[in-house]
């Protein structure tokens, strides 16, 4: 593990088995950053608050009181608790659970951030965190987790950077070999070219692409490397008929296995467009009341990050209306060139939607909370026309926080109902031929299961949006309150 600890690059990925020591490894560079650099702010985030507190109680505390010279600016009389710690020299570091969204990062400026436990992060969120470190030039970003399908963005992190491989050279043959399961021999690791004994511990990093190397940074490690797990350890867990074949390539190889599916093929899309329909347009008139959905993106401002990082996200408008017994989408549209202005957005928004007579518009909170208001304070929608949505992770899958104003909904139930009403064409969308360059922000969602829930997960590859079908689950929502399934809260009134 310390061989690569001095390797410095504003973005590094690890990926590996269980118990590898990268919590050790992430705990290390943050308490050495907080301890050398007075009034610097690093932040830990990790999925759940058991993770978060573990991290924070067992790892950077143990390590921080464990050296007497970070013991000595620890600052145990006003701040050392689980969710933050500071030292006397004005640094401190923040620990975060962010499962299903940012909010309890929000407002926190921090240079250095670990994400642990990156496999099961939703990249939105990731994308939210990272704007924390933005006035800082030096900002370091650590990404750590366990690989599972290839589709998730640990695997295209890892894809993106120089792709450290540990390689051991055989001394019989001089093959160099690639850790995988061709080395687990019958009573040790061997050459997978001429099957004579290695000794694993004498490799060599050796990167995938060179030119990543001080840019972004990326490491495999399997389990064995670790030195306390023995070679019978790694057979006992092959060959353990309760451990899935995936469960052994995530977390004793450390490489991705194949399971994970697309959520929605190009076949299905084209079953859910009706052949010769055309897409809206701007003034077109419905004989049925119309809602939509608004996803907010950055428009042209990229997000942080040169490599591995989503680049950016677009505004999506989707339109569409309850006819003949399904879900009618009459009208997409992506804001982009000019109208990406992240300013001009709400002006061009507010402009379709009432060309089009939209009854109820659904629109993400958070990133867009502030072009929301644009819309009610300057284009006048008024709050019962105007929700917003934030998604979270709950028993009650539909919920309106009166105090917050807005609805929390589930997401993962919200990706799967709207899943299924394209696989069983409860939604249609115009004509293929119109509808053409949305298609990729469908397909590219891809499902997973979701260890920490017990359930699926949905999700998309970095570099890949998904904001028309974010916009979609939007207008969808809209379609409920507008008809009355979902019940209508007023915004700014007490109910
Ligand atoms: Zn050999």
């Amino acid at each position: 593990m310390t061989a690569f600890m001095d390797m410095d690059a504003e973005e590094t990925v690890v990926l590996g088995g269980r118990q590898f020591g990268k919590s050790t490894w992430g705990g290390l560079n943050l308490a050495i950053k907080n301890a050398s650099s007075p009034g610097y702010r690093t932040l830990y985030t990790a999925p759940t608050g058991k993770q978060v507190s573990v991290f924070s109680n067992d790892v950077y505390a143990s390590l921080c009181t464990m050296s007497p010279a970070i013991k000595k600016i620890c600052d145990f009389k006003n701040e050392w608790q689980m969710g933050a710690r500071s030292f006397t020299t004005g640094s401190k570091c923040y620990f975060r659970s962010v499962f299903h969204s940012a909010d309890s990062a929000r407002g926190i400026s921090a240079g250095w951030i670990q994400f642990d436990e990156f496999q099961d992060m939703i990249m939105d969120v990731v994308g939210v965190l990272k704007q924390s470190a933005t006035n800082y030039p030096d900002r370091r970003f650590f990404y750590t987790g366990t690989p599972k399908t290839f589709s998730n963005q640990i695997t295209t992190y890892f894809d993106h950077s120089c792709g450290y491989e540990w390689m051991v050279k055989c001394k019989s043959c001089n093959h160099y070999n690639y850790m995988d399961e061709s080395i687990l021999g019958k009573k040790g690791y061997i050459c997978q070219k001429c099957g004579k004994p290695i000794n694993i511990q004498t490799g060599v990093w050796v990167p995938r692409k060179p030119k990543q190397i001080g840019i972004f940074n990326g490491f495999r490690v399997p389990k064995f490397l670790n030195p306390n797990i023995s070679f019978t350890d790694v057979i006992r867990e092959r060959d353990n008929p309760f451990m899935t074949r995936a469960a052994f390539y995530n977390e004793v190889l450390g490489l991705p296995y194949a399971q994970g599916e697309l959520a929605l093929t190009v076949g299905d899309m084209k079953a859910a467009c009706d052949g010769k329909r055309d897409m809206g347009r701007i003034g077109t008139k419905y004989p049925f009341p119309l809602v939509a959905g608004v996803d907010w993106g950055t428009g042209d401002q990229a997000a942080i990050g040169k490599a591995g990082a989503r680049v950016r996200s677009f505004t999506v408008v989707t339109i569409g209306g309850w006819y003949k017994d399904k879900f009618r989408v009459v009208y997409m549209r992506k804001l982009i060139g000019e109208e990406a202005d992240i300013y001009r957005q709400p002006a061009v928004v507010n402009h379709i939607l009432r060309s089009f007579g939209v009854e109820t518009v659904v629109c993400d909170w958070g990133f867009g909370a502030s072009q929301n208001a644009r819309l009610i304070n300057e284009f006048d929608w008024s709050p019962d026309q105007l929700y917003e949505v934030q998604y979270g992770s709950m028993v009650n899958l539909v919920k309106w926080n009166r105090e917050a104003q807005r609805y929390i909904v589930d997401r993962t139930e919200q990706h799967h109902k709207l899943i299924d009403d394209i696989k069983r064409r409860r939604i249609t969308f115009p004509k293929w031929g119109d509808t053409g360059p949305f298609h990729e922000d469908f397909t590219c969602i891809f499902v997973e299961f979701d260890a920490i829930r017990g359930t699926m997960r949905f999700d998309h590859p970095s570099g890949k949006p998904d904001d028309t079908f974010q916009s979609l689950v939007y207008a969808k929502f809209a379609l409920d309150i507008n008809r009355g399934h979902t019940s209508k809260f007023s915004r700014g009134l007490v109910e």
